[in-house]
């Protein structure tokens, strides 16, 4: 589950499933889901369109390249031994 909706139904918060990110209270200014998404998208987030995800934060997605980019780097490193 990625949008949680609040209670009133008007307001929602888009949680990332990778590490749990809370970015909340966006139904005032980006006021719907289709409209929050291009807004988070330019800012990073990838995923699913659709409202109930899977979505990632831009956090997420550096930790994910980091241990790739210490792989490459103990390759190269016994290569030249
Ligand atoms: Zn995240």
């Amino acid at each position: 589950m990625t949008v949680m909706q609040a209670d009133d139904g008007e307001d929602f918060s888009l949680v990332c499933d990778g590490c749990g990110l809370i970015v909340g209270r966006l139904g005032a200014n980006l006021h719907n889901w289709d409209l929050a998404w291009i807004f988070f998208k330019r800012h990073g987030w990838v995923g699913s369109g659709a409202a109930d995800g899977p979505h990632r934060c831009p956090r997420c997605l550096l930790q994910d390249a980091q241990p790739l980019a210490r792989e490459r780097t103990t390759a190269a490193l016994s290569t030249g031994q």
